[in-house]
């Protein structure tokens, strides 16, 4: 038995026509799977019964198994996922103003290696299929009424496993009535990926997790600075096909005296003067893996005001979620252990 959710779109066009029903019962089946969200072959009444008894021989629905669930007192919601082979992701509800935000992984584990993150700790183990990632969603979903917006950030670095995540948002686009202008991609910058991730999706919104405003700091935190440095950012910023009006978000973790002086805040400054950018400020989770700090409130206000002055959008984000662990890079899932 296979998982018809692991088919594209159109391999299940493909696979209705091989059985001799036209191919627009593909679209129905999965609308059915995508759109109405249903479960059971037996209640996609629009599908002939021949067709709906030969899927419930040959295919089950199956879409990751939500085996942990924590909420924050501020409603933010961790979910651990167990896949069918058995390992793990976690994704994140947050609760917003008028909507709900998606935070969502990408692979299992991670192979960037950033220092501040508990994700990089268990290295890569595997990129998810499309169809985990739409999972994912998919099962969010059956906790919310209303605007979901989607936010690659949870573990991994979707640009690693570029055509799946590109797989899944044109499924959730074209599918579950998610446009790519209510994702953020957030990327360590991987540029090369990135544009041709916009050729696909040019209304898909970035952010880039920059965190360091120089060289020296950012290889030693964040190794894939050795392949595209800070200049090679800032110079393909310059560059990306980004509609407009659009800007692109700039993420910056705010760790206690690595990267939170004022003298860093004027040097972001610079950096980015001249770029269509809003910079969020991200004072840093701490979390019982790694040793790194959050700055106290008033040195996070002291760089957020010194980049306002600059004329920058600047926004503070003293992350939800944090005491649950669900906060930005403290997402861990471990097989057969849990966080
Ligand atoms: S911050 Fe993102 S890219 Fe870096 S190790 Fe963690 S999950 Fe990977």
């Amino acid at each position: 038995m296979k998982n018809i959710y692991s088919l594209e779109h159109r391999e299940v066009r493909d696979l209705v026509q091989s059985l001799g029903y036209p191919a627009f019962q593909g679209d129905n089946l999965y609308r059915w799977l995508y759109l109405k969200r249903v479960q059971k072959f037996h209640e996609m009444t629009d599908l002939p019964s021949a067709l709906r008894t030969y899927l419930s021989d040959h295919y089950f629905i199956g879409l990751p198994e939500v085996i942990d669930k924590v909420r924050g007192s501020d409603g933010t919601t961790k979910f651990l996922m167990e896949l069918e082979d058995g390992e793990r992701v976690e994704a994140v509800l947050i609760p917003e103003k008028g909507h709900t935000t998606f935070c969502i992984s990408s692979q299992v584990g991670c192979r960037m290696g950033c220092k501040f993150c508990a994700t990089a700790l268990s290295g890569l183990v595997r990129n998810l299929k499309f169809h985990e990632i739409t999972g994912q969603v998919l099962r969010l979903l059956e906790d919310v009424d209303n605007r979901v917006n989607i936010v690659f950030m949870g573990m991994g670095e979707p640009l690693d496993n570029l055509e799946e995540v590109a797989r899944a948002i044109e499924v959730m686009s074209k599918w579950m009535g998610i446009s790519p202008r209510r994702m953020t991609l957030s990327t360590v910058g991987l540029v090369d990926k990135l544009e041709e991730m916009l050729l696909k999706f040019p209304s898909l919104r970035v952010a880039l997790s920059l965190n360091f405003p120089d060289d020296e700091r950012r290889t030693q935190f964040m190794p894939i600075n050795k392949k595209y440095s800070v200049g090679d950012l800032i110079s393909s910023l310059r560059k990306l096909p980004i509609k407009k009006r659009e800007r692109v978000t700039i993420e910056y973790v705010l760790m206690e005296g690595i990267n939170d002086s004022r003298a860093d805040a004027i040097k972001l400054g610079k950096l980015l003067r001249g770029l269509k950018v809003k910079i969020n400020l991200i004072p840093y989770n701490e979390n019982e893996f790694l040793p790194w700090k959050r700055p106290k409130n008033d040195r996070v206000e002291d760089f957020a005001s010194k980049l306002r002055e600059m004329g920058y959008s600047v926004f503070v984000r003293y992350s939800k979620g944090n005491e649950i662990k669900a906060a930005c890079g403290q997402l861990r899932a471990q097989r057969g252990q849990g966080t």
